[in-house]
């Protein structure tokens, strides 16, 4: 069995999708693992994934499938990524994080908050026997520049490496966290501490890849053993070609930027999984380079390809499917 889960969901239109084309649909489900696709002047396409989640699916039905055995893997010490793509407006940090981080209708909550519930609820029930500690750091990526959302000043972290951490970005600030609340908390003030980063920079979280990493070390009261799991969480920049946002100058710069990130995470994903190359290339991005030892190798990978059902987006939607059917 492959160990990248490649996935997709279409969001409900928004009021605006349903305005335009009188709300068209450009995906036709056929059950929970394929669909058709209608792109504007191309014959309908058929995909099949490993799941797809349809505009009814619930966010927990995306955390059970898609997130819990890479946490389940991160405590028992292989690490893990789940990645979020897709256009700006397709769901992703929906998905990640909910309607907000601190939403209180549980049934919304995204995969982040439930990924704290899970990896708590299952240090409890061994704590008799295992000592468990939970670090969290949050991390920006934008223009290939590492910024530390617990501590602004922090803005140019530098990444390395070593036997006994593998990856790391060396001075980020770690939290350790002793509840669901604390990590909650926060997380609620990195993605605050984003917001702010924006404003000085004049820019928009859609322009940033976020990096959410949960670092769960164990050891046993009991026996000699211990092990630690790290597991990343990426809410990535939007996909969108640059031509439909009419960018320029800067923009131009950035939507560049993002571009060759997202294509070299394609590679290295693509590179896994056909395994035709004895050469993974995770240094051709920042991005990569900060998943490295946790994306292939024996690291669980779980691929979320957040799309949009409107004909009127169906340019941008296939270009997102596409990208998930590339590292299958
Ligand atoms: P992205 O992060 O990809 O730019 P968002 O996650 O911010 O996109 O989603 C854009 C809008 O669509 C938001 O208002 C969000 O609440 C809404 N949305 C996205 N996915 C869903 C969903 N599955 N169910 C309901 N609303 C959603
Ligand atoms: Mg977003």
């Amino acid at each position: 069995m492959s160990n990248i889960t490649v996935c997709v969901r279409f969001r409900p239109l928004s009021p605006k999708e349903k305005e335009a084309d009188g709300g068209a649909i450009c995906v036709q489900g056929l059950d929970s693992e394929s669909f058709f696709f209608k792109a504007e002047k191309e014959e309908e396409l058929a995909f099949c994934f490993d799941k797809v989640f349809y505009q009814d699916a619930e966010q927990a039905d995306v955390f059970r499938y898609l997130a819990m055995p890479v946490v389940q893997d991160t405590l028992n010490g292989i690490n893990g990524t789940i990645v979020t793509y897709g256009q700006t407006g397709a769901g992703k940090t929906y998905s990640m994080e909910g309607p907000s981080i601190s939403e209180s209708d549980g049934q919304k909550k995204g995969l982040l908050p439930r990924v704290v519930d899970n990896l708590f609820e299952h240090i409890k029930c061994s704590e008799e026997t295992t000592k468990c500690t939970v670090k969290i750091s949050m991390v920006e990526i934008y223009m290939e520049k590492v910024r530390d959302l617990f501590d602004l000043s922090k803005d140019n972290l530098q990444i390395k490496e070593n036997r006994t951490q593998g990856i790391f970005l060396s001075g980020v600030t770690e939290v350790t966290i002793l509840d669901p609340e604390e990590a909650l908390r926060c997380l609620s003030r990195g993605i605050s501490n984003r917001a702010v980063g924006e404003t000085q920079m004049n820019m928009t979280s859609s322009r940033s890849h976020c990096v959410y990493t949960f670092l769960v070390q164990q050891e046993s009261l009991k026996d000699d053993w211990s092990r630690t799991g790290k597991l990343v969480l990426v809410d990535l920049a939007g996909s969108e070609k640059v031509e439909k946002s009419g960018a320029e100058g800067r923009n131009l710069d950035e939507a560049k930027t993002i571009n060759k990130s997202l294509s070299a995470l394609g590679n290295v994903i693509n590179a896994l999984t056909t395994g035709k190359v004895n050469h993974i290339p995770y240094r051709d991005s920042k991005l990569t380079r900060i998943l490295q030892d946790a994306l292939g190798g024996n690291s669980r990978t779980a691929l979320l390809c957040c799309c949009s059902p409107s004909s009127s987006n169906a340019s941008e939607s296939l270009s997102t499917i596409r990208f998930g059917t590339r590292t299958k």
